[in-house]
C-alpha cells in the first residue's frame, strides 16, 4: 500500500479484490446498458446479490442506461458499502475518439456523485483497463490526474477523507505505486 495526502483526503493504492473492501462507496466499471458483464462488474453483482441489478434495471427504465463518462448510484446489496456508483468507461479505440476525456470524466463524475451522497470514503477499480482495453500506463496517469485535480480544486462540498485505488492485477499495482508521488 502507498498513500499521499491532498488536503483532507488520503489517496491510497492497494492490491486486491474490490468486493472485499468496506467503506461508503464502491465504484463499478459498468457498461452503458447497466446489465452486468464480466470483470469487476460481474464480481460486484455476484458478491453483492440481486438487489443491485434490480436498481440498475430501474435506472434503465428511467433514463435508458448510463452514457460513457457518466455515473449512477444504487444500493450495495450484500457488499460492505453503503452505495455502488456505476460509471461507464470508454472502450479503447486507439485514442482518437475522446477516450482520455471520457475516462477522466468517469473519475470526476463518480467523486461528484459520492459527495452528493455524503460519502467519506470511496474505492475505485482501474476503469477501462480490462475488457475495454485502455492502455494501462495512460489510464493510470489519467486516473491519478483526474482524482488529484478534483481534490486540489478544494471544493467546499468535498467531504471525502479516503480514496482507495484497488488494483486487481500486478501490472496496474506497479504502475500506480510508481506514479502516485508525482501527483502529490
Ligand atoms: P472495463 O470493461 O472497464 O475494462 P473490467 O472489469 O474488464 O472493466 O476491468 C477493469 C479493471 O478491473 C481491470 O484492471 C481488472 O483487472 C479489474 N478487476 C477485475 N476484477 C476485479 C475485482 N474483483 N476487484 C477489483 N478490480 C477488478
Amino acid at each position: 500500500m502507498k498513500t499521499i495526502q491532498i488536503g483532507r483526503t488520503s489517496v491510497s493504492v492497494l492490491s486486491g479484490d474490490i468486493t472485499a473492501w468496506s467503506g461508503d462507496v464502491i465504484v463499478n466499471a459498468a457498461n452503458s446498458g447497466l446489465l452486468g458483464g464480466a470483470g469487476v462488474d460481474g464480481a460486484i453483482h455476484t458478491v453483492g446479490g440481486p438487489e443491485i441489478m434490480e436498481q440498475c434495471k430501474d435506472i434503465r427504465k428511467l433514463q435508458g442506461g448510463c452514457p460513457p463518462g457518466h455515473a449512477v448510484m444504487t444500493c450495495a446489496g450484500l457488499l460492505k458499502a453503503k452505495h455502488i456508483i456505476h460509471t461507464v468507461g470508454p472502450i479503447w479505440e486507439g485514442g482518437g475518439g475522446g477516450e482520455e476525456l471520457t475516462l477522466a470524466e468517469c473519475y470526476r463524475s463518480s467523486l461528484q456523485l459520492a459527495n452528493e451522497a455524503g460519502a467519506r470514503s470511496i474505492a475505485f477499480p482501474n476503469i477501462s483497463t480490462g475488457i475495454y482495453g485502455y492502455p494501462k500506463a495512460s489510464a493510470c496517469d489519467i486516473a491519478l490526474k483526474a482524482l488529484t485535480g478534483y481534490l486540489k480544486e478544494d471544493k467546499p462540498d468535498n467531504r471525502l477523507e479516503k480514496i482507495d485505488l484497488i488494483c486487481f492485477d500486478a501490472e496496474n499495482a506497479e504502475l500506480y505505486i510508481q506514479r502516485l508521488d508525482q501527483y502529490a
